[in-house]
């Protein structure tokens, strides 16, 4: 049956839905051989060491369910999260697994929490431009959309956020380092920001890119969970630990919320493959450290080069930069990608480069120049 034999008789999706826009992935290569692929914010390094054996050993159970409550991954994974809360806080209590919940990627558990927090009507607030998922889990949800833009230096507006707060709202998502735009906001404007809403309001901190950001007053989150219990905080296996192919992500809260959200996700979502892989990255700490070290390098390098061509960037927190192409946006992307580099373009707003090897690095910057020799502007 085509469309045209479709009315509004047939069982059909909400309207709602129906109409939602679609999540624009970045583009595939076929042949990663010949192409740059810096379309993704995928990490450019093959798995941390040690993972490819840990999977092949648990391959041979694949007939079986994956533990349904992550119980080994959530206690690696409550430990790791302690020592990073006792580097700033000796004396904080420990993050418990109760804290702890896992998703299909933290696009799955974001999806969970505004389903779990709005119901039609109310409201959820996020920086926009920001990740394309923001919209399409509160439409999903039968929620508002409130799009603030973002500051000057392309990052989350914590003053604007604060004052588009209405009875409505019921969740902020505040990106940081903001997706696609690599600005990042510092510990006091989160600060600021939980004095100035409500606490009945939740507020999502979006941290896919964390173990990217460098600076003075990081953003301390899971510190925050002690004074607010409003906080969420999300990250994800994806990014800096390279599993973006397995999906595997989770939110930290205090165990009220934790044990509500842990209601709402689908049953077996994380797969054993998925559960060993995390908890042997979590393992591989110096490997970790090592890797996101470089491509903070590659990153003030391509900034560098960058602006020594002519383009003006602003900083970037994570492992992508963001050109503010306007209306040739999607032009510059099907350039780069005539030349094998595959860039995201966001049409009339700008495009987003991820960060990937030296050499995939070297090959966009030529391409950033001749772009710029060629008589276009920056
Ligand atoms: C990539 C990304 C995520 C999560 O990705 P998953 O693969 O679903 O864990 C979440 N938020 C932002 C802003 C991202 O860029």
């Amino acid at each position: 049956m085509n469309q045209q034999e479709t009315n509004s008789k047939n069982a059909q999706a909400r309207l709602r839905v129906r109409s939602l826009p679609t999540y624009v992935p970045g583009a595939r290569a076929s042949d990663l051989s010949q192409i740059a692929k810096l379309s993704s914010n995928e990490n450019p390094f093959p798995p941390l060491p040690g993972i490819n054996e840990k999977i092949a050993e648990k391959l041979v159970e694949i007939n079986r369910y994956p533990d349904m409550s992550v119980a080994d991954l959530a206690q690696v994974l409550a430990d790791f999260l302690t020592a990073e809360l006792r580097e700033s806080d000796s004396q904080a209590t420990a993050i418990q697994v109760e804290n702890l919940v896992f998703g299909t990627g933290s696009v799955a558990v974001l999806a969970h929490i505004v389903q779990a927090f709005c119901e039609a009507g109310d409201e959820v607030i996020y920086p926009w431009r920001s990740f394309e998922a923001y919209p399409i889990v509160v439409d999903i949800a039968g929620a508002e959309k409130v799009q603030v833009p973002l500051d000057e230096q392309l990052r989350a507006d914590v003053k604007a956020i604060a004052n588009a707060v209405t009875k409505e709202t019921k969740v902020i998502l505040l990106c940081t380092p903001n997706n696609p735009t690599g600005g990042s906001v510092e510990h006091q404007d989160v600060l600021w920001l939980l004095e100035n809403v409500p606490a009945q309001v939740a507020v999502v901190i979006d941290e896919a890119y964390v173990e990217f950001v460098q600076g003075q007053d990081k953003v301390r989150s899971l510190e925050l969970l002690r004074t607010y219990p409003n906080v969420i905080i999300l990250r994800t296996f994806s990014k800096a630990y390279g599993l973006a192919g397995l999906r595997v992500g989770y939110a930290v809260a205090n165990t009220e919320i934790a044990s509500s959200l842990r209601a709402t996700a689908t049953p077996f979502g994380v797969s054993s493959i998925a559960q060993i892989a995390a908890i042997e990255s979590l393992g591989a700490a110096s490997e970790l450290i090592a890797r996101v070290a470089e491509l903070i390098d590659q990153r003030a390098l391509v900034l560098a080069e960058l602006r020594a061509q002519g383009w003006s960037v602003t900083s970037s927190q994570a492992n992508f930069v963001w050109l503010e192409l306007g209306e040739q946006a999607v032009r510059f992307a099907e350039f780069c990608r005539e030349n094998q580099v595959l860039v995201r373009p966001f049409a009339g707003d700008g495009v987003r480069i991820s960060i990937g090897n030296a050499a995939e690095n070297q090959k966009f910057l030529q391409l950033s120049k001749q772009w710029l020799s060629n008589g276009n502007v920056a």
